[in-house]
């Protein structure tokens, strides 16, 4: 149910916000070349994908 938001305490808003948190998206070590990459996809520094060559330089 909608409140007014001058009902709701500081404190109260406050800790239901505790689960607001920021998200990182999966990132993984590329096995080839150790960058951060992000998961299921194509690494950007050597363009591998398991362990296979798939976007040349
Ligand atoms: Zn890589």
């Amino acid at each position: 149910m909608a409140v007014p938001f001058r009902r709701t305490s500081t404190t109260k808003k406050n800790k239901r916000r505790t689960h607001f948190k920021l998200q990182v998206p999966g990132m993984t070590a590329c096995p080839n070349c150790g960058e951060m990459k992000l998961a299921h996809r194509v690494c950007k520094e050597c363009g591998t994908y398991k362990g296979k060559e798939v976007v040349s330089k």
